[in-house]
């Protein structure tokens, strides 16, 4: 299972954010709950669109459990 917030394009890390891979249930919380649009939730992968995120945090802080971590 491969778990993480990348870039579309190049696939690298951005935000600073961390998905705790044992944590994500893939409930699609905080796809859902960006006010930008910026996550989709692929098979396999949660993925956001940098072009989109204005870094807000809001994902974060829905996550129900804790699975989004900001540095
Ligand atoms: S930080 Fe804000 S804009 Fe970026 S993905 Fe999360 S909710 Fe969306
Ligand atoms: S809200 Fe949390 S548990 Fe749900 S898909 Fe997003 S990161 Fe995973």
């Amino acid at each position: 299972m491969n778990v993480g917030i990348r870039n579309r394009e190049a696939h690298a890390s951005i935000l600073k954010m961390r998905i705790d891979r044992k944590k994500c249930c893939y409930c699609g919380g905080c796809v859902g709950a960006c006010p930008l649009n910026a996550l989709e939730l692929w098979e396999t992968e949660l993925v956001v669109d940098e072009d989109k995120c204005t870094d807000c945090g809001i994902c974060v802080k829905c996550c129900p459990v804790g699975a989004i971590e900001a540095d």
